[in-house]
């Protein structure tokens, strides 16, 4: 692990679908490699309040934590396997955890909450990643990678038989079911309005010729999965995480780099990265800068747009 930033040479390698895909980029950015070292670097998640960036490393059991006055430490260590983060209105962290197979909030003081832990009486496979929404309530996946992959969790059974979409509308209440539609439901974001929620599917894991792909299903009045909208299979890979801008666009991790999407689910252009990127956030004092978990390695990269703002 690296203390320092490692700088490397320039901006990455773009690849514009879209002429208005370079209006995103600020020229001549450099793409910077803030820590390496992990075995899946995954779940980040941009901290205001102490300018740091939080993510997993998941197979390692770790959580380690980056900022430009300390570098990177280690936040905790075992991790439960920790996964996908999010942050509540209280700026409290929601962290999806393998090896509890639970959401779990931390409080100030660093007690444990358990969020969700079963659906109808049995117990969750592998929450995998998490937002909330601006009402508080908690939206998370639940694929079976953590119980079926040593190296990321502890081998169980699939005891409620699925792989869901799941909502919690505050706590101690019933988990809602939001989708049973995904083979592997991986990586997910609501649309700006809260209105459209984007799903990714890593089935391809488990299906030949599965999914890998964002879908985008309009939420009808009870918050459950309505009419699908669209679907985009990546052209490299696989996509796990996504995180929208300013503008509602999509930036998903993918086989080659970082896929950015239209609204409407239209490739606009790729950051090529020299390594598989999971999962990303935007963070950084104005919002501007895109952090990516690819693999071994933390990346950052100051855009020409922010980061939604929740
Ligand atoms: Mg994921």
């Amino acid at each position: 692990m690296q203390e320092n930033a490692l700088s490397l040479p320039g901006p990455p390698p773009t690849l514009a679908v879209d002429t208005a895909f370079a209006a995103l980029l600020q020229p001549g950015a450099p793409l910077r490699r803030l820590a390496d070292g992990c075995g899946w670097a995954e779940g980040p998640v941009w901290l205001a309040a102490s300018k740091s960036l939080l993510w997993s490393d998941v197979t390692g059991n770790r959580e380690l934590r980056w900022s430009e006055a300390g570098g990177v430490e280690v936040f905790r260590a075992p991790s439960n396997f920790a996964n996908g983060h999010a942050l509540d209105a209280q700026a409290r962290l929601v962290t999806c955890e393998h090896g509890t197979r639970s959401v779990v909030r931390t409080e100030p003081d660093g007690r444990r909450t358990v969020l969700a832990d079963r659906f109808e009486g049995r117990r969750l496979n592998s929450p995998n990643d998490v937002v909330v929404a601006r009402d508080g309530s908690v939206w998370f996946t639940d694929p079976s990678y953590g119980i079926e992959f040593e190296n990321e969790g502890y081998p169980g059974e699939r005891e409620y038989g699925g792989c869901h979409v799941f909502r919690l509308d505050a706590p101690g209440q019933d988990l809602q079911v939001v989708s049973t539609a995904f083979v592997q439901p991986n990586g997910l974001a609501l649309s700006l309005d809260e209105r459209v929620l984007y799903v990714v599917d890593t089935g391809a894991t488990h299906v030949p010729g599965g999914p890998r792909s964002i879908t985008a299903l309009a939420l009808d009045d009870r918050r459950r999965a309505g009419p699908l909208l669209w679907t985009h299979t990546m052209d490299a890979g696989s996509p796990d995480g996504i995180a929208l801008d300013e503008d509602g666009r999509l930036w998903a991790g993918a086989g080659d780099g970082v896929h950015c999407l239209s609204p409407q689910g239209r490739l606009l252009g790729k950051l090529l990265l020299s390594e598989r990127a999971a999962n990303l956030c935007f963070g950084g004092p104005d919002g501007r800068t895109l952090f990516i978990t690819a693999t071994t390695s933390l990346y950052a990269l100051d855009l020409a747009v922010r980061g939604a703002t929740g």
